[in-house]
């Protein structure tokens, strides 16, 4: 083999992150490659959670809105947010899903080009993201979706966005791409495409739902981008999203969700609405306090990151795990790039089968993923994986496709959550 378990070990060793590992709650005895999901439980959440519970809410009750700081904390937890995205304060707003925040930045971004009726949006994109696009573009006045296929995804040299060159137009207003697709864990050069987007005179729009935390990001250009915190940033199930609005168009732009926690003045009860300044107009209701509280909890561990050793460990694991499999497994199938610099934190292959085969691979102690209609996902976290767990998740899938334990019939009924 070209590595060996024993030289797994050392690099783990050496490992500048190795200390991390120990800020998170694992289970034992799995190997987990679902933090692009669900990221895993920092150790200190639920203490942090039960605070908020027990003093915050039992004792202070509705004191807490002032004295815990609760109505502001899609302010204060944005600015925590922003330094993972290349923000600053004032910048990024915590709040909502990132289906609303979707909703929300397109419904912003269409006002700012008037006489522009196309949107361009990716094919590959993550469904809610389409799904949110056709509702919002024919709630606020037909416009068109112009939908660009497989951008990014390949691996050859080139140009993979020369789809979106061809759909840029006078017409477009906006264009909404994920930087790094959820599916194959290909990667767009987020700077290149605002450059471009911007160029033909429309609004970039970034998710960044498998990049903050995966990566480190510079919005730098963009105008809007949005993500959520559950994945990589294990900010907890549910947990709340955030919308990045570029400064120079904060005071232009309008929250159509305009909500009480979003007015100038919100305890005034003035009959209509004013927004307030800044990236605080986004803001619609009330905040899920608690919610917050876990996310704050994982925000203080991702304060003491440095997200280049981050990107480093990162690259260092998938190709680790990719070489791996090319001895262990040569037929199975790579369904995103080789380079590992045109990917995110992610490495999935294709398989027929894929759901039986995650399946019987979770019985070895090895979470994985599938995704419809043929991939199998893995994502490897760089603050609580080792290169031993790669190691030993390679060797099991291998184990797994050459004994076929995965066509035992157990595997072939499909849960409900895939
Ligand atoms: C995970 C993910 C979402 C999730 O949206 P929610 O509103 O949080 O459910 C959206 N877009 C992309 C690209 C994602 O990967």
């Amino acid at each position: 083999m070209a590595i060996t378990r024993a030289e797994c070990q050392a690099l783990d060793d050496r490992d500048p992150l190795r200390e991390f590992r120990d800020a998170f709650s694992l289970p034992p005895g799995i190997v987990y490659l679902l933090g692009n999901s669900l990221g895993a439980l920092p150790r200190h959440t639920p203490e942090r959670v039960a605070r908020t519970v027990e003093s915050e809410w039992g004792v202070h009750l509705g004191a807490s809105w002032n004295t815990a700081g609760w109505w502001d904390l899609p302010q204060s937890t944005g600015d925590r947010i922003a330094p993972l995205i290349g923000a600053g304060p004032g910048q990024v707003l915590a709040g909502d899903s990132t289906s609303v925040n979707i909703f929300k930045a397109v419904a912003a971004a269409l006002p700012l080009r008037p006489g522009r009726r196309v949107i361009v949006s990716d094919l590959d994109n993550f469904p809610t993201d389409r799904y949110v696009v056709q509702g919002a573009a024919d709630a606020l006045g037909s416009y068109e979706i112009r939908d660009v296929g497989s951008l990014g995804s390949q691996d050859s040299t080139g140009s993979p966005d020369d789809a979106l060159a061809d759909a840029l137009d006078d017409d477009v207003a906006l264009v909404l791409l994920s930087q790094v697709d959820y599916r194959t864990g290909a990667m767009r050069d987020l700077a290149q495409v605002t450059e471009r987007v911007q160029a033909a005179g429309a609004i970039m729009i970034w998710d960044l739902c498998h990049s903050a935390g995966a990566l480190p990001v510079e919005i730098g250009a963009a105008d809007f981008a949005v993500g959520c915190t559950y994945k990589y940033l294990n900010g907890g199930p549910g947990a709340p999203a955030y919308i990045y609005v570029a400064p120079r168009h904060q005071e232009a732009v309008r929250n159509v969700l305009s909500g009480w926690h979003g007015h100038a003045a919100p305890f005034a009860f003035e009959p209509d609405y004013r927004p307030a300044p800044g990236v605080r107009r986004f803001a619609t209701g009330s905040p899920p306090v608690l919610s917050y509280a876990a996310l704050n909890a994982s925000l203080d561990i991702w304060e003491k990151v440095d997200m280049h050793q981050v990107r480093a460990k990162s690259v260092a694991l998938t190709s680790l795990f990719v070489e791996l499999l090319d001895e262990l497994a040569p037929d199975l199938e790579l369904a995103g790039p080789r380079d590992p610099e045109r990917r995110g934190s992610q490495v999935s292959y294709r398989h027929p089968d894929g759901y039986p085969v995650v399946r019987a691979l979770a019985d070895r102690g090895v979470v994985g993923d599938y995704r419809a209609p043929d991939i199998v996902r893995f994502g490897f976290a760089p603050l609580y994986l080792r290169h031993v767990d790669v190691f030993d998740a390679a060797t099991a899938l291998a184990a797994v496709l050459s004994d076929e334990s995965w066509r035992d019939e157990k595997y072939a009924h499909r849960l409900a959550v895939t």
